[in-house]
């Protein structure tokens, strides 16, 4: 074996041994959040918090730097979208970022994090936001120092977004969502000015769960859910993650007198469960077989749940099962009335309640805040009154107190800043796929009218899971569409849907 035979072996048999362990802490995460016994809890935050140990070794292991150093110039790094090639550019470029970090900081956010957490689950529970902000700002100060240690001193926020959308950058970013808010605050508006009135109390009826997650298992199945390598359990936060290439598990939660959040959450998280379900297999661990960003795992998701799942063509096939499933509450409803009342628009407090139009005014109003903050352009003192301010003029409605305005979300506390603008990033790119898709395909509601869901999980399939991480997703997406980010898809996607329900009334 020469050299960088060697060399290649010795990094390859170090990250297949470092996916064994990432998967086997998320099976204990995974237990953790469905079945562990309530006095289970305090060794399994000893289990997972060792292996986290672990983990973070190897992946800043010196060796591994030495190995990505030698390989630099090889062959095998020469096409960076190449199996080998994307494996040495997405590992060198995580290890970089890593070993940027001193330790010291790293275990500063650790603590700020777990302490932050439950700071911030007491603060909502007493509506009391004041008893978490000094901790908020812990967080944020750290967050600055993170990214100066970076080296990104223009604009900190683009070292924060970087770690959940590798390359996005803030400015584009925040172009693409400005435009996507001039376009949906009179879109919104327009739909809830009660001149069409969209009634929804037929998904307030009575829906048995197990007549539910019979239902659920019967559409995710047809939609392209394999069970003989998944699963879906209840947890309290529905999720979905893999722990292995043929193992990939959903959660969900069920109420008996509201139909959507189960139907809907368990086709998201089916959508995600699609996603890694259609990775390679062999590659299992590397980047060619890993999923690409967050907002391509959330475009996946998104697409499924949104674009197949409130569709006028999926409710045609869908809508007699639905019968068969819940004969009392459905005998009396049409494909019409089914479809306006699963796409009602109305501007809501909670955003992991929004419906599909305004849950991006959700994120670009905690991405525009999150931004302010770390900029230092917004004191977290003054938070509470800048978020209330941007729900008035943005979504026309006011928090009546904290717990339901901006100590909402869990992501702050555990030092997630710079995620939330993914999740409309996942809804852009998904709009982007699917109008590709239907350009190549033809008219996919036809398909889902039909039940047959088999091209455009096939097009995803080669298009977007045999991609991987071969691709960052700016990358990915101007391959696919011709355009890295664009808004206009979602925009004109929500238009017609507006005009569809209002003119159906
Ligand atoms: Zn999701």
């Amino acid at each position: 074996m020469n050299s960088t035979e060697s060399v290649w072996k010795q990094l390859t048999d170090h990250v297949r041994e470092t996916a064994i362990l990432k998967s086997t802490q998320a099976l204990l995460e995974w237990d953790q959040q469905t079945m562990l016994p309530q006095r289970g809890v305090d060794w399994r935050a000893q289990q997972i918090t060792w292996m986290a140990g672990q983990i973070h070794q190897r992946e800043t292991d010196p060796r591994l730097g030495d190995w990505l150093h030698e390989l630099a110039d090889a062959d095998l790094a020469a096409d960076p979208h190449s199996e080998s090639g994307a494996c040495i550019r997405e590992l060198q470029y995580r290890f970089n970022k890593k070993a940027k970090l001193p330790l010291e900081l790293v275990e500063q956010q650790a603590t700020a994090h777990s302490i932050g957490q439950q700071i911030w689950a007491e603060a909502r529970k007493d509506n009391d936001f004041a008893a978490f902000a000094p901790h908020l700002e812990k967080i944020f100060a750290l967050k600055r120092e993170e990214a100066a240690a970076c080296g990104v001193t223009e604009d900190p926020y683009d070292a924060l977004l970087d770690d959940y959308e590798t390359g996005a950058l803030t400015e584009p970013v925040d172009e693409v969502l400005t435009r996507l808010k001039e376009a949906l605050v009179p879109l919104i508006a327009q739909a809830t000015d009660g001149s069409v009135p969209v009634d929804d109390a037929i998904l307030h009826r009575s829906y048995p769960r197990q007549a539910q997650e019979a239902f659920i298992r019967e559409v995710t199945a047809a939609i392209g859910f394999d069970y003989q390598r998944g699963r879906l359990d209840v947890a309290a936060h529905p999720f979905c993650m893999e722990s292995g290439p043929h193992d990939c598990r959903m959660t969900t939660r069920y109420n008996e007198s509201l139909f959507s959040p189960a139907f809907f959450g368990s086709l998201h998280e089916a959508g995600h469960g699609i996603y890694e379900q259609g990775l390679r297999t062999e590659q299992y661990g590397f980047p060619a077989g890993t999923w690409c960003s967050l907002g391509i795992h959330e475009s996946q998701s998104r697409l499924w749940e949104n674009l197949v799942g409130r569709s006028q063509g999926f409710w045609q096939h869908f809508l007699p099962r639905a019968r068969h499933w819940f004969p009392e509450s459905l005998a009396d409803v049409s494909v019409d009335q089914f479809h306006r009342a699963v796409n009602r628009i109305q501007p809501s407090l909670i955003r992991v309640e929004a419906d599909e139009a305004t849950y991006n005014l959700h994120i670009i109003i905690r991405f525009e805040l999150e931004r302010a903050l770390i900029n230092n352009q917004l004191a977290v003192q003054d938070l509470p009154e800048a978020w209330n301010q941007k729900y008035r003029e943005y979504l026309g409605i006011t928090p009546p107190d904290e717990r339901n305005g901006v100590l909402q979300d869990i992501h702050w506390s555990a030092g997630l800043v710079g995620y939330f603008p993914t999740y409309s990033l996942g809804n852009i790119y998904s709009s982007q796929m699917f109008a590709r898709a239907a350009g190549d395909l033809g008219d996919l509601e036809e398909d889902f009218a039909r039940g047959d869901f088999g091209p455009l999980l096939e097009w995803l399939r080669t298009a977007v899971h045999a991609a991987g991480n071969c691709y960052r997703s700016g990358e990915l997406m101007q391959k696919l569409t011709g355009s890295t980010i664009d808004e206009r898809p979602l925009i004109d996607h929500l238009r017609q849907k507006v005009d569809r329900i209002c003119a159906a009334a």
